[in-house]
């Protein structure tokens, strides 16, 4: 038993909590629990501003980051080359044999010009390079890299997608070679995956986060997210695709298995979302799931378990809500992924079967580009997180690696709706609102401060009611606790904790 005294609680009276791990005991003024705090160990958390821990109902474990590098804030070529040329030494330290790096875009450099061969050359000689664009669907190579792939005898197999100019390779490959070599990539090993995970988990604490909701969840990711577990024990809920669902259901022990990922249609971005009327482009998705797939899907986890379906387009979560209902199933069993375009209309279908839906805020500041997609008068029924508030229970996530996984930066989208120019500024939600939403998972349900409650808590650096929207992102949590227990502390402001 411990108390943390000091603090102001969101949505309780006082200024001390009494923790009997795991579950909170007391909350109230140190001045009139002084009775029961007699030889109770006692920590100051000054001005912090304690919350029910919160949750992140959609991300991913993005295994393959933890040998790229990151380049998606990379500005131009040379920049490239640097953070490719730092790699090299951490590659080379990790003992992983390639060079790769994920997610720059030409179309941001200022001379708008693709990498070469050439610019890869210079990130090594004698390693093999891969920089992947942001769109999965072309990367850049250098000369050992480009050897490997005529060893491989892809070269032969897919020539018209290795790109030349005047004869010669430009480095660049495409599509399904691409994928080729990728899929040819070794797995990066354990220990790797493992310290990638920790960090992962305790990024997340740093944010006062509790709860995560893992989507995509395959066998490999298993045996690597236990063993992080056990060094950063955050509650996790899975969602892997049904391919995977039965033997990550025989493998998970401290992670539940909460339902099965599915597809309804493709992404805003790559214009792959389905839609009533086109995209601008004319081009359109499709519905990618049937009745029998939902059917299958079902049989597989029997009477329990949640269908967690990412529908984007308003065709395709309009087609969800249709089959979803026309086979009886319970709403709570439903959660739709995204759902980011709503006209009146679906909002009305959604108001009425009321499946959990699972919202990312801070989408609307990457789909900037979404008036030229969409057209004006469409953009406007983007995320409408408020009527989807009101219609039916929406939770807060961050698609990482899609997004960041900081929730402050959902809940500072949420409020103030920056980004796509066309966004009804009648679908922000107030700050509590976005508190809600991040308060609570599909499958674990919320959490709360009150007696009796699991201690699932964050002490916060700042109370984002009485500070500017703007600042929230600055926000960080000073402790986290998972069942009384500490996952993360900021030493820097509090001592006391038995170390996590
Ligand atoms: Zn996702």
């Amino acid at each position: 038993m411990f108390a943390i005294t000091g603090i102001e609680p969101c949505c309780a009276e006082g200024d001390t909590i009494l923790i009997d791990p795991p579950r909170i005991a007391r909350i109230g003024y140190e001045s009139s629990l002084w009775h029961e705090l007699g030889g109770v160990k006692r920590i100051s958390v000054d001005g912090g501003y304690l919350v029910p821990g919160l949750h992140d109902s959609h991300t991913h474990l993005a295994f393959s980051l933890a040998v790229s590098a990151d380049l998606r804030y990379v500005r131009d070529v040379g920049e490239l080359i640097a953070v490719m040329k730092r790699h090299v030494e951490k590659v080379r330290r990790l003992g992983y044999p390639y060079v790769v790096g994920r997610g720059w875009d030409h179309e941001i450099f200022p001379s708008r010009a693709m990498p070469t061969i050439d610019d890869m050359d210079r990130v090594s000689t004698d390693h093999p390079v891969i920089a992947v664009r942001v769109c999965g669907h072309l990367a850049v190579v250098n000369t050992v890299m480009l050897e490997r792939i005529r060893e491989w005898g892809l070269e032969r197999k897919y020539p018209q997608y290795i790109i030349k100019e005047d004869g010669r390779p430009t480095g660049v490959i495409v599509e399904e070679l691409l994928w080729e070599v990728i899929g040819r990539l070794p797995p990066p090993p354990m220990n790797i995956l493992i310290n990638h995970t920790i960090r992962y988990l305790r990024e997340y604490a740093s944010y006062g986060v509790t709860h995560l909701n893992i989507v995509s969840v395959e066998e490999r990711h298993v045996p690597v997210l236990e063993e992080a577990l056990t060094k950063v024990p955050l509650v996790i809920g899975l969602y892997p695709h049904a391919r995977a669902y039965a033997v990550v259901k025989s493998k998970a022990r401290k992670a539940v298995v909460c339902g099965i990922k599915m597809y309804a249609d493709g992404s805003l971005g790559a214009e792959t979302a389905y839609l009533r009327e086109p995209f601008l482009s004319g081009r359109n998705g499709e519905m990618l799931i049937s009745r029998s797939d939902i059917v299958d899907a079902l049989d597989l986890m029997g009477d329990e378990g949640q269908l967690a379906i990412h529908a984007i387009g308003d065709a395709a979560i309009h087609y969800v809500i249709e089959l979803v209902n026309s086979l009886g199933l319970r709403p709570q069993r439903v959660r739709i992924e995204h759902a980011s375009l709503t006209p009146p209309d679906v909002l009305e279908e959604i108001a009425s079967y009321r499946p959990h839906v699972v919202v990312q805020p801070h989408f609307m500041i990457s789909d900037w580009w979404a008036d030229k997609k969409l057209g004006k008068d469409r953009a406007r029924h983007l995320y409408a997180l408020k009527s989807l508030h009101s219609a039916t229970k929406v939770y807060g996530s961050s698609d990482y690696p899609v997004e960041p996984k900081n929730p402050l930066l959902g809940v500072y989208s949420a409020v103030l709706r920056p980004g796509i120019g066309s966004l009804s500024p009648t679908e922000a939600l107030s700050v509590d609102d976005a508190f809600t939403i991040y308060s609570r998972d599909p499958c674990m349900g919320e959490t709360m401060l009150k007696e009796g409650a699991r201690a699932d808590i964050a002490i916060l650096s700042g109370n984002p009611r009485k500070m500017s929207p703007h600042d929230i992102p600055s926000i960080r949590s000073l402790a986290t606790l998972v069942g009384g227990l500490p996952v993360y502390v900021d030493k820097g402001f509090v001592s006391g904790f038995d170390t996590p």
